[in-house]
């Protein structure tokens, strides 16, 4: 019905939610309640975060590239790779 506001859940968990909505909410699928370890390590950085390189144990998860990448990040390694910044963002990796 043109010009009807669906209720906020129907909206984002329904069958026609829009594309990117409600997978962040709990209880819906992909949804993770753990802070991980490299978005702690930004939020707890003691200093600016810009142009440093973070050290980490496996590879990052698509979340935490992205915060990295918006914290100014420019290198990420682990014992089996790294990312420079443009690949922190390249999604066809
Ligand atoms: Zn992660």
């Amino acid at each position: 019905m043109p010009g009807r506001a669906l209720p906020a859940r129907s909206a984002e968990s329904g069958p026609n939610a829009a594309a990117g909505g409600g997978y962040d909410r709990p209880g819906t699928p992909g949804f993770c309640i753990a802070i991980h370890a490299e978005v702690n390590a930004l939020l707890n950085a003691p200093r600016d975060t810009t142009g440093a390189t973070v050290y980490i144990t496996d590879p990052p998860c698509a979340g935490c590239r992205k915060a990295m990448a918006a914290a100014g990040i420019v290198r990420v390694v682990w014992p089996d790779g790294e990312f420079d910044r443009v690949r922190m963002t390249d999604w066809s990796a």
